[in-house]
């Protein structure tokens, strides 16, 4: 299949490109990117398997890269499986994803890590990729096989949903996985502070009556893996930072050259402890949703680069586990199919321009992971996100590809979205109302 799409806005943070250009993918690859190209393809190929899409008004960039993706298969297929996570993803314009290992069982072993591939090419849809559990069945005790995994195809880490709470462990950890090459992706959160809380500690908590969760659950235990990555000289990557305490010590941690690295998630730019004055359950998440103070050093962090990406944190639920007493309901939001949206507000509000944003949801996360993918160069894979910047859309979770109808944002007004998804060259996802 060939493909010419033409008068879109490129942007391509990889390569500094910002300008209306034509691209043209043959064979699962980008074969052509320059001005004009359709007058030489037309002349030069006149064969009918061309298909030309006029993009005028719209927005090209590399396909998405979501780097922290909760599937719920194996074990939990009520909330997620392999196949509706990677058609959310291409709905909301993710040609990638990495999926978290807390399934059951964990992906802590070889078998898990071939399974999730297996499921994933089956769906064919987003590309997947597995990150391995840090310890067996992630419970804090002994390390994985991390060579093992590796070999069977993970691309980073972690043990997200529990942090490791042994510093020992973590140490080698981040030693083995460097001499592999292999990210730690690490859920800062201390569980000895953030007990048995429910949300954010301060003022809300206070009114509210509910546990709170402070802000240095989190800081202490940024703080103390950024001295491991220090004193190991290895690297370690922050998921899901929520605090400006956080954003503090990571920015310290990179003006002194170490190798660290960060994520925040739509919600934490987004929302505050506030919202849970409704008590809806699904603005519970973990970490919780913080303070404006907090939203504000966020939003520092991602302006001065010391939040490298905007992460999902994709977390579908089912009604039983959200429909419930709030002290007892899960974690997490269905982020998969409003992060672009939600991402896209820091251009309208001027807080950061296309190229940033577009670095931070392909470019970035695509360097950390060591994935050949995040850019839109001649010879690179064709995975490419058309955006309508001014498409007004609302937020109907009934209508989500994703199993996951948790969302606080459902029934919100956005603007922006993609509006097809081209995975290997071939489109994965179109509006339902394009006629391509
Ligand atoms: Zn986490």
């Amino acid at each position: 299949m060939k493909l010419l799409l033409t008068g879109a806005r490129i942007i391509d943070p990889a390569q500094n490109i910002d300008s209306r250009m034509d691209l043209f993918l043959e064979n699962g690859k980008i074969t052509k990117v320059g001005a004009n190209l359709s007058k030489a393809i037309k002349s030069k190929d006149s064969d009918k398997t061309i298909k030309i899409i006029e993009l005028a008004g719209m927005i090209a960039v590399p396909g998405l890269i979501d780097m922290h993706t909760h599937l719920r298969e194996p074990g939990f297929e009520y909330k997620e499986t392999i196949a509706s996570g990677a058609a959310a993803a291409v709905a909301g314009g993710f040609t990638s994803i990495a999926c978290m290992p807390n399934s059951n069982p964990i992906n802590d072993n070889r078998s898990i890590t071939e399974f999730i591939r297996r499921k994933a090419t089956e769906a064919s849809l987003a590309n997947i990729y597995p990150i391995g559990a840090i310890s067996r069945n992630s419970d804090g005790s002994q390390l994985t096989e991390f060579w093992d995994l590796k070999e069977a195809g993970i691309v980073a880490l972690s043990d997200d949903g529990k942090p490791l709470m042994d510093a020992a462990l973590m140490r080698r950890a981040m030693e083995y996985a460097f001499s592999l090459q292999l990210p730690i992706i690490s859920h800062c959160e201390d569980t000895n502070l953030s007990g048995n809380g429910l949300m954010n500690e301060g003022y809300y908590s206070t009114i509210l009556g509910l546990r709170g969760i402070p802000s240095v659950a989190e800081e202490a235990m940024v703080a103390r893996d950024i001295l491991i990555a220090e004193f190991t000289k290895t690297s370690v990557h922050i998921a899901h930072v929520s605090t400006a305490g956080s954003v503090r010590l990571i920015r310290d941690a990179k003006k002194r050259g170490l190798k660290v690295t960060a994520e925040t998630a739509p919600h934490y730019f987004t929302l505050t402890d506030e919202s849970l004055q409704s008590y809806d359950t699904n603005f519970k998440v973990n970490p919780p949703l913080r303070n404006e103070r907090d939203v504000a050093a966020i939003k520092e962090g991602l302006v001065d680069g010391t939040i490298d990406v905007i992460a999902c944190d994709h977390a579908p639920h089912g009604r039983t586990d959200k429909e419930v007493e709030f002290e007892y309901a899960a974690n997490g939001i269905s982020g998969l199919e409003t992060s672009l949206s939600l991402s896209l507000n820091l251009i309208r509000c001027k807080i950061l321009n296309w190229p940033e944003l577009i670095a931070k949801m392909s470019v970035n996360p695509a360097r950390i992971l060591n994935l050949p993918k995040g850019t839109l160069e001649a010879g690179a894979d064709a995975d490419i996100t058309v955006i309508d910047p001014q498409l007004k859309w609302n937020v109907d979770v009934q209508g989500f590809r994703s199993r996951g109808k948790n969302s606080p944002f459902n029934g919100r007004q956005m603007q922006g979205r993609a509006i097809f998804t081209i995975v290997g060259g071939e489109i994965k996802y179109a509006l339902p109302s394009l006629k391509l």
